[in-house]
């Protein structure tokens, strides 16, 4: 693999990984303040832990892969990233998530998207998590990232639902602002848990008019019933 870009460094973000040190996204330990993973790290990234295809319905199908397993210091990091204002991890994760795709996939795609957060949580966090990650990724893969899918409808809390549960939950929560006729579309999320999320968004974007839908995230539940 080439080495990895460094992370780009301002003056404002010299000083504060100078009060609080950049740490591997993967293992936690201290690094260079311009490195994005710890040379162990850097080597692995590319290794996936998941990979599927979900039939959807009028026989698309979603062809879905996740970096790292939700576990130990991967979700430490990712609920820093979401939750504690540790938004420096998403170049990490951009770069893990391009990574991702060009192995999984040799097509070349139009568009990024990603999974819509509740705007709720989106005021309540200060930023779009997954919207941030796909405009990472969108950004290493040199493609145009737009938030072209919106939430028609709150779902119901689902940390606990079966995946049918979920799948029913979701039904037309998602749809599409933009005509995607013929395009190919990499879409992004920051955990996929049982996968019903990304199925139906993937349904959502299949209606716009979408050719192709590749669905990429950074980790995968291993307990289907948790996150
Ligand atoms: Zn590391």
């Amino acid at each position: 693999m080439n080495p990895l870009p460094e992370r780009p460094l301002s003056f404002g973000r010299r000083l504060r990984f100078l009060l609080f040190p950049a740490c591997c996204p993967l293992c936690g330990n201290v690094i260079p303040m311009q490195r994005l993973f710890c040379e162990t790290c850097e080597e692995a990234i590319s290794d996936k832990i998941f990979e599927d295809t979900y039939v959807l319905e009028k026989d698309n199908t979603v062809h879905a892969a996740a970096l790292w397993k939700y576990d130990g210091q991967v979700r430490q990091t990712l609920l820093a990233y979401k939750f504690s204002g540790q938004i420096d991890f998403r170049e990490a994760f951009g770069v893990a998530l391009a990574s991702l795709v060009k192995g999984v996939s040799t097509d070349s795609f139009d568009l990024v998207v990603s999974v819509p957060s509740d705007k709720k949580r989106v005021r309540q966090l200060g930023f779009d998590h997954a919207g941030e990650l796909a405009r990472q990724a969108a950004q290493r893969l040199s493609l145009p990232y737009r938030p072209v899918m919106i939430r028609t409808r709150k779902a119901v809390f689902q940390h606990t639902l079966t995946r049918e549960d979920r799948m029913r939950n979701l039904k037309n929560v998602f749809a599409v602002n933009e005509d995607l006729t013929g395009m190919r579309v990499l879409l992004v999320d920051d955990i996929i848990t049982t996968g019903a999320s990304v199925c139906a968004c993937a349904e959502a974007l299949y209606r716009a008019g979408a050719a192709e839908v590749l669905a990429v995230a950074v980790a995968k539940t291993m307990r289907e019933e948790f996150q």
